[in-house]
């Protein structure tokens, strides 16, 4: 089977398409054909060395397929049954063994791509919006980087929340995209200032999520309400430099978190239920995913260099037949 490598860390031209056997799965673990890779921004993390791991290794956790074969102790699982998947190393190839647990039945109505992409943007954007901060319906509530993966579905769960949300993003085509999804006040970077956040939210936001990290902590600080939370998850810019607390208290006594998504559906059943409600708003449509670029599987390379450019806006996916 074709598979994406990588023996060295380092930039986007690590991302080496090699032949490899087809993997077998042990028990409890299914073997999926794949029929699109979710590509995201920690596959570069881990590409680049930022995230330890060890080498050779094939890169990508997320994924949707059809089921080839079942190992030993899967019973409720049987060939031919679409899936997808998250947190599932080795994804960025045309088959995956995957533990049983780590499945979710892709419902009819949703394609491919959509699956590919649901899990780990969706199940971060539903547990940021849940259970990391204290905000309440009318809050107002600052997105970073809202056109993005991840932004676009926080956009539009806190907008379901009854949130007032600001965003910001790079270009005008980006702002208008946050817009069509609900965000109330769009900043581009350069008027992107705490001054004018604190303006649209009468005295500072009461959450920021970041998902950008170095370029923007400073603003997102600085854009609280007393008592807010700064929700840092990302570092699309690169890491966040150590923060002395003594900031968290000038800043008006308020919270710092750095959450990660394992810690949040760290039982099957969180993770069950999570993805059901994420799957049931893409179904019903209360939700929509931007599948905004597809790349062969061959040109792992091409998609990481669009993302971390910046020239990207919803999911980013591989096609595993190219
Ligand atoms: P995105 O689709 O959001 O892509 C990153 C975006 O960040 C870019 O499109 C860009 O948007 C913005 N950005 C701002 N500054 C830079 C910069 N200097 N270089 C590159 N991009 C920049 O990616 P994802 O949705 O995949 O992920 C978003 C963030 O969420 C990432 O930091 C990721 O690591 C994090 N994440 C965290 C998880 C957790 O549990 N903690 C889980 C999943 C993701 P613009 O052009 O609008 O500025």
């Amino acid at each position: 089977m074709r598979a994406v490598q990588i023996s060295e860390h380092g930039g986007p031209d690590v991302l080496v398409p090699v032949e490899v056997d087809i993997p077998s799965p042990g028990p409890g673990e299914v073997l999926v054909r794949t029929t699109a890779i979710g590509v995201n921004y920690i596959d570069t993390y881990l590409r680049e060395g930022t995230y330890p791991s060890d080498l050779p290794f094939i890169p990508g956790s997320e994924g949707a397929g059809v089921i080839e074969s079942v190992g030993e102790g899967t019973p409720d699982l049987v060939a031919g049954d679409r899936v997808a998947w998250c947190q599932t190393p080795g994804s960025y190839a045309q088959y995956v063994a995957a533990p049983a647990e780590s499945l979710v039945a892709v419902p009819d109505g949703l394609s491919d791509e959509v699956a590919a992409s649901m899990l780990l943007q969706g199940l971060t954007a539903h547990y940021l919006i849940t259970d990391t901060h204290r905000a309440s319906g009318g809050d107002t509530v600052l997105i970073t980087a809202g056109a993005g993966g991840v932004g676009q579905l926080l956009i539009q769960m806190a907008v379901a929340r009854g949130y007032r949300v600001v965003t910001t993003t790079s270009t005008e085509s980006k702002a208008q995209r946050c817009r069509d999804l609900g965000a109330h006040h769009v900043l581009l970077y350069p008027e992107a200032t705490p001054e004018r956040v604190r303006e649209l939210s009468e005295g500072g936001v009461t959450v920021v999520f970041d998902g950008v990290g170095r370029d923007t902590f400073d603003t997102s600080l600085a854009s609280l309400c007393p008592r807010g939370t700064l929700v840092l998850f990302g570092a699309a810019s690169g890491p966040v430099p150590p923060v002395d607390p003594q900031r968290l208290n000038a800043a008006g006594s308020v919270f710092l978190t750095r959450p990660k998504l394992a810690d949040f559906i760290a039982t099957t059943e969180e993770y069950r239920e999570r993805a059901a409600e994420v799957m049931e708003g893409l179904v019903d449509g209360s939700l929509s995913l931007e599948v905004g670029s597809t790349f062969g599987l061959s040109d792992a390379a091409g998609a990481h260099r669009e993302l971390q450019s910046r020239r990207t806006t919803g999911s980013v996916i591989l096609d595993p037949s190219g």
